[in-house]
């Protein structure tokens, strides 16, 4: 089969053939239909995540992984309604399903947690086995290049967005700020329309062409934060809303220029919560924070149930994309792209 494999970190992605894996009883060989690109493809390429996790190569990239049910593993319970010919969106963080976290359902923050696209099997690649209990089944009439990136920006910022919803940070007489336009802003901008109670939803981005998307995808009001003060983007929000500050902020990117003008503008007792990994530190003044009582959530993509919930928004039609397509051919030029952050909304490899 076609697989698109990191050698050596820095370097462009091998595409070469190798032998379909091996799939054990429990998994499913799936035939990988389409498969999204994201930012963090390029920071695994660029060596970002390897003070965290020095992952031995070959490595397989890709983990929006969407596809259809090849082969079913021989201790698959008949139960859960596989067959060949299904159509599976793959759920990442591949949990060791006995800590406290898998118990709870939340097996992407497991210690022992395996992802798809960091490891040998990957989604940039013609089959990949997946465990039955990280497959969910979809309809055949949901579009392959749409449910690629479901499963990681179009879930991310999902799970985000509860978050704030958990914390009482949305409903109507609130302001949520969406900070970062691009492949996950888009999709955050929905999700506040959908679970935010009637919240007014400000997205700020240094891209106009972004920030039209955002308008177009539900945004209230957008404003651009390029060049200006905190100050300056206060008054125009003041200007906007009615209110010069933020009651909760999704942040897409996590810039640290971004970050810090976003806390600039949370407000008293606030919500932050941050989905976005471009910068690595951030240096914000801790004062407001505590006398403010303000919270930071980290959000960590997503887990079986709220894949299922986005799943289910997209059976309903209720999610709009912007995507761009890439052939297998493409890779290494579209990370190449995405590195110089040239991709608008999200780019998804089709087979
Ligand atoms: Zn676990």
């Amino acid at each position: 089969m076609k697989a698109a494999r990191m050698h050596e970190y820095g370097k462009a992605l091998v595409l070469e053939d190798v032998p379909v894996p091996d799939f054990q009883p429990d998994e499913i060989l799936v035939k990988v239909t389409a498969c999204g690109m994201c930012r963090s493809d390029v920071q695994l390429v660029d060596g970002y995540f390897r003070k965290y996790a020095d992952i031995p190569t070959p490595i397989t990239l890709g983990h929006e992984i969407t596809g259809v049910v090849h082969k079913i593993g021989g201790t698959v319970p008949k139960s859960a309604g596989f067959h060949e010919g299904d159509h599976v969106v793959v759920v990442a963080g591949w949990g060791d399903g006995t800590c406290r976290h898998c118990q709870m359902g939340n097996t992407q923050i497991c210690p022992n947690v395996r992802w798809p696209g960091f490891g040998p099997v990957g989604g940039f690649a013609e089959f990949i086995p997946v465990p039955a209990r990280y497959l969910i089944r979809v309809s055949n009439k949901l579009q392959f290049e749409q449910l690629a990136p479901l499963t990681d920006a179009g879930l991310t910022p999902y799970r985000g967005i509860k978050k704030l919803r958990d914390a009482g940070a949305l409903g109507p007489d609130r302001i949520v700020g969406v900070f970062g336009v691009g492949g996950l802003g888009d999709y955050a901008v929905q999700y506040t329309k959908v679970l935010g109670s009637g919240a007014t939803v400000v997205a700020f981005d240094r891209n106009l062409d972004k920030l039209a998307i955002a308008k177009e995808y539900g945004a209230d009001h957008i404003i651009s934060d390029k060049g200006k003060s905190s100050a300056d983007i206060s008054k125009e929000l003041s200007k906007a809303t009615g209110r010069s500050d933020l009651d909760a902020i999704i942040d897409c990117a996590g810039a640290t220029e971004m970050m810090q003008l976003a806390f600039s503008l949370l407000s008293i007792s606030g919500h932050y919560v941050d989905v976005g990994l471009v910068g690595d530190r951030i240096d914000i003044p801790l004062f407001p924070r505590v006398s403010r009582e303000q919270t930071f959530h980290g959000s960590f993509w997503g887990n079986y149930t709220d894949l299922s919930e986005v799943m289910a928004l997209a059976a309903e039609g209720k999610i709009r994309h912007t995507l761009k397509m890439f052939t297998f051919d493409e890779i290494n030029e579209y990370i190449d792209l995405l590195r110089k952050g040239e991709v608008m909304g999200r780019a998804v490899m089709k087979f």
